[in-house]
């Protein structure tokens, strides 16, 4: 296929993708807050979860946003070296959040800062956000795709704690945080953290712990126990959906770690709402694809 061809399509398919990410929330996600919902006894949570459900169904048969706050766009790329696209992605991911806000549509929520318009595009300086990551040996691309709402960001923080506080400190960081801003993420939270040596560091492995499936357990038995004692801490606060109490907070906790300076323990917090929308699109070099995350969708 020429070149042009090729930016042309997956621009499309792109745009695409970002659409049903807006409508339909990812597997994982849903059968998550099936579950939760089935375990709720108060009347109230019972209402907000069917509420829910009927939203989703609605914005799938309607094929309109899941939420109106379609956030800022963010991808996380692992790119094979020798993916024909790999100079031009940018500019399509760029080209497809253009695209797709106009089709979707999606809200315009890209604002220029200190000059305070909006582009009305969801494209301006740095955004959509892109995260790159290299793959040797690969000509594929995989691109995780999400949208970061305002409500499910304000809970975001990252700090770095003196090495003596112990993981301890992590815990009580984190709860401070749940106690104080969980409520304003429409929670059921899928509630993301990240630990390493400061606080970039740990920012974007508390992002990166968003895009991990609902349910998936880090892969240090250490990681995982903190991964449940702060799952089981912050769902004894009792926020419930929409954080009008019920037995559960969040969806889950997932911890995203890397080594540290011995001296330091950065961690960050970063929370998913209800309406987690996160999906990824892995294409071969000839743009075929599939969505993992997506099962049964074609575009
Ligand atoms: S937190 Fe999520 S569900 Fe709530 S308004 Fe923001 S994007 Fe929508």
């Amino acid at each position: 296929m020429h070149k042009e061809n090729e930016i042309s399509k997956l621009t499309e398919i792109m745009s695409k993708f970002i659409g049903l990410v807006s409508y339909r929330l990812p597997d994982d996600v849903e059968s998550k807050l099936k579950e939760l919902r089935e375990e709720e006894i108060g009347e109230m949570a019972k209402i907000i979860y069917k509420t829910m459900d009927e939203n989703q169904k609605l914005a799938y048969e309607m094929k309109r946003p899941s939420c109106q706050d379609t956030g800022v766009l963010q991808f996380f790329i692992k790119c094979g070296e020798h993916f024909p696209l790999m100079g031009q992605l940018n500019t399509i991911l760029r080209e497809a959040t253009y695209k797709s806000t106009m089709e979707t549509p999606l809200r315009h929520n890209s604002v220029e800062t200190f000059d305070e318009y909006n582009t009305k595009k969801n494209i301006g300086t740095g955004t959509p956000s892109i995260f790159w990551e290299i793959e040797p040996d690969s000509d594929g691309v995989e691109i995780y795709t999400y949208m970061a709402g305002g409500g499910c960001s304000l809970p975001g923080v990252a700090t770095v704690l003196m090495p003596g506080e112990g993981y301890e400190a992590i815990v009580k960081f984190v709860l401070d945080r749940m106690t104080s801003y969980g409520l304003n993420a429409c929670p059921p939270l899928l509630v993301g953290v990240g630990v390493g040596t400061s606080v970039e560091t740990a920012a974007m492995n508390s992002k990166l712990a968003l895009m991990r499936q609902v349910d998936s357990k880090n892969e240090n038995a250490n990681a995982a126990k903190l991964e449940q004692l702060l799952e089981d801490g912050i769902n004894a606060i009792g926020l419930g959906p929409q954080g009008l109490k019920g037995l559960k907070s969040v969806m889950g906790v997932n911890v995203v770690n890397t080594a540290r300076h011995p001296s330091t323990i950065g961690v960050a917090v970063n929370t998913g709402c209800w309406s987690h929308r996160r999906g990824l699109i892995i294409f071969d070099k000839d743009l075929n694809y599939n969505m993992p995350m997506h099962k049964g969708e074609v575009l």
